[in-house]
């Protein structure tokens, strides 16, 4: 159950307890014993259903947080292609053999979880781009 069922089962327990209020006028008392009855499992059923949206919006919290964890890692640096965990940070860098005229270097990036290491050229103005 959701949200949406628990108010609209509220809404149902509403109009029992008036129902319940016209009977009081009369003094009918079979009749207000079956509407008791009835309000009670409806409140019955607006709990559950509260209870179960409850949990389901736990349930989302922890996917919104597993999620920023995510969107944290692959946007303050690249995510680790070997074990999809880690970060690859630069450990190193030197100017690039043929290109360091144009500000091109030769990076090491490590892994801070499984330890794996690339080489990657850091390229500003993409001239090892140009022409392919
Ligand atoms: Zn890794």
């Amino acid at each position: 159950m959701d949200i949406a069922t628990g108010l609209q089962l509220l809404a149902q327990a509403t109009g029992i307890v008036k129902d319940l209020r016209d009977i009081d006028k009369g003094f009918d008392q079979a009749a207000l014993k079956a509407q008791m009855a009835d309000l009670y499992s409806t409140l019955a059923d607006v709990k559950i259903a509260l209870s179960d949206a409850r949990e389901t919006i736990h349930d989302r919290d922890q996917q919104i947080k597993r999620l920023e964890e995510k969107i944290a890692t692959l946007s303050s640096g690249e995510a680790c292609a070997l074990c999809n965990e880690g970060r690859l940070k630069v450990v190193a860098s030197k100017p690039h053999e043929h290109f360091a005229f144009a500000g091109v270097q030769t990076r090491s990036l490590k892994c801070d979880n499984c330890g794996h290491t690339e080489e990657r050229f850091h390229d500003p103005s993409g001239v090892t781009k140009r022409g392919r």
